[in-house]
């Protein structure tokens, strides 16, 4: 399953996706997935993602999702750990 995506069968019953921005076709490969939090940001490499080939747009599966979000979850505990050490000297 992939979020955020539209399932749309064609005239031969297959089941295609399309982009949700452009309605453009959708490529499985690789892109970045940058987050930008309060505190910090994050760029990850070679995420697998479906990319449409007419605005570049990638569309994440719910599993990359759920992943960066967990690696997210502890950036934000250590990075509030970070937050409330105190100055040295
Ligand atoms: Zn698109």
């Amino acid at each position: 399953m992939v979020a955020g995506l539209e399932n749309t069968k064609n005239s031969i019953g297959e089941t295609k996706m399309y982009c949700i921005h452009c309605q453009g076709n959708l490529k499985s490969g690789k892109t970045n997935y940058v987050v930008n939090r309060k505190g910090y940001h994050l760029i990850i490499d070679d995420v697998p993602a479906l990319i449409c080939q007419q605005c570049g747009q990638p569309l994440f599966t719910e599993k990359a999702v759920d992943l960066v979000q967990e690696m997210i979850r502890t950036l934000d505990t250590r990075k509030a750990e970070l937050n409330a050490l105190p100055l040295m000297g």
